[in-house]
């Protein structure tokens, strides 16, 4: 086949029902996909098997090779089957059981699940959180005993078999390669595969075993790290130094670790593997919506390129290739926006002209040295709010903009401006008055307190009844 158009971004495509099809995976291999991965939280090794076979002949048919990644599902935690599905009502109170024979004979009569997890009565504690089904129902441990743990509903909704199980914080002693995790990679590197991604990876020694498995065995396979809790995060610089490949795994992150947490997680990983030359993925949920859908929400377009503004080298699609309707479409978007977001990083612009006028030098300064003094606030006078935009533009991430005006519409206008908070003081008159009124305006609002520092972009009059330009530092008395 002709070179596709070049794209830097590398496209990771899972396999599933909706493309494992000879005719599918050439059409992904055709619209740019770069590696297959194959989940095996839900394959069977016949499959496997078959479709690793599958994936080399048709590489080769099309004449484009492309990379397979075998993603193993390591401590994973999960409910048992139930004949019927049980709709948990807010409240009621739901054991999970590790020994369903002693509860029996014990007669308890309250609800229950299994769970695949012998210890978890020993790992948790009272007060807890458990999150099932990807945290769509969520409980709280109430008691334990040797048999199960008791919780209550908080968040209802209908349990099915076999759910997945989170349980933020909590340090789960599973082991990190488990014994399906052993037979399944040996499949994988019977077959020659070329990555394996390790699920739910907590710190450095998790990835040196692997490597030494791998290495035992005669495979060359390349390590992924997939961090998806709490302490992937609290040993992320060891993990990412010991991995040949990070992956940012969202979709469990994001319900392991306060939701607000996930962007900031996602930025850092991807920094940090930046500024040692790692591999970075971000993974999952990129174009959701497209499971059922021919188009991305406009968040999806939004998410996407901003893993391509931050420089991801990989971007991956679970769901959406596996068993959703578009599989071909979703690869297409996630290569028009990762070419067209390359393309406007190599244009990135210069400082706009505004930029170069003698009062935005002045502004520029007052917020560099407000972003360097700690305890800081800017503080300036707008009557058209002009002044304030000008300090915004010069984006301070530190110091607030308190932006005092004598127009009640300034003020409304500044409402859309970052950084910047309004307050309204009426009739400006001689500056150093006004300074006076509006400090006793911030400390009335508790804004600013006794010691803190002003930088101060106001007027002052000269000896001869000019008004010049001025930065003033001054403390809070
Ligand atoms: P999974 O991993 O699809 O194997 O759960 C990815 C993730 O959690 O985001
Ligand atoms: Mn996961």
């Amino acid at each position: 086949m002709k070179p596709l158009p070049f794209r830097r971004t590398k496209i990771i495509a899972t396999l599933g029902p909706a493309t494992e099809s000879e005719e599918m995976l050439a059409k992904l291999i055709r619209a740019g996909v770069d590696v297959m991965r194959l989940n095996m939280a839900h394959a069977k090794h016949d499959w496997t098997r078959m479709i690793i076979q599958r994936i080399r002949a048709v590489s080769k048919d099309v004449g484009r090779e492309v990379a397979i990644m075998m993603d193993i599902k390591g401590p994973e935690i999960r409910t048992g089957d139930l004949e019927v599905p049980i709709e948990l009502q807010a409240g009621e109170i739901f054991d999970f059981t590790v020994k369903p024979e002693v509860d029996r004979d014990r007669g308890e009569e309250i609800r229950s699940v299994d769970v695949n997890y012998r210890n978890l009565v020993n790992d948790i504690r009272i007060g807890d959180t458990v999150l099932v089904d990807s945290g769509l129902i969520r409980l709280e441990v109430l008691e334990k005993n040797d048999a199960h743990i008791r919780c209550r509903v908080l968040t209802p909704g209908q349990l099915t078999s076999r759910r997945h199980i989170n349980l933020p914080g909590v340090h789960v002693n599973l082991p990190s390669f488990t014994e399906k995790d052993r037979g399944d990679t040996l499949v994988g590197i019977a077959e020659g595969i070329d990555f394996v991604a390790l699920s739910f990876v907590r710190e450095a020694t998790d990835i040196v075993n692997l490597r030494g498995f791998l290495k035992e065995h005669g495979s060359r396979a390349r390590i992924v790290a997939k961090i998806e809790d709490q302490s992937a995060i609290n040993n992320l610089d060891e993990i990412i130094r010991a991995t040949d490949v990070l992956m940012i795994a969202r979709g469990d992150l994001g319900i392991e670790i306060p939701l607000e947490e996930l962007p900031v997680v996602q930025r850092r990983a991807v920094r940090i593997c930046l500024s040692i030359g790692r591999p970075v993925i971000v993974a999952t949920h990129m174009l959701e919506s497209m499971i059922g859908q021919p188009m991305p929400t406009r968040a999806e377009i939004t998410d996407v390129a901003n893993a391509v503004f931050e420089s991801a080298d990989c971007v991956m699609l679970s769901g959406e290739t596996t068993v959703g309707r578009y599989p071909l479409d979703c690869v297409r978007v996630l290569d028009t926006i990762s070419r067209r977001i390359e393309n406007e990083l190599a244009n990135e612009y210069g400082e706009p002209s505004v930029f170069l006028a003698e009062r935005m030098k002045i502004l520029r300064s007052a917020v560099l040295m407000a972003d360097e003094l700690p305890n800081s606030s800017i503080l300036c006078f707008t009557r058209r709010g002009i002044t304030a935009a000008g300090l915004a533009a010069h984006r301070p991430v530190r110091a607030p903009i308190l932006g005092i005006t004598d127009s009640v519409e300034t003020l409304r206008h500044l409402r859309m401006v970052r950084s910047v908070e309004p307050y309204l003081l009426a009739a400006f008159g001689d500056p150093e008055k006004t300074i006076t009124r509006a400090v006793e305006l911030l400390l009335g609002q508790g804004r600013i307190k006794s010691g803190d520092k002003l930088v101060i972009i106001s007027d002052i009059m000269t000896a001869s009844n000019q008004r010049v330009d001025s930065i003033q530092l001054r403390t809070v008395a």
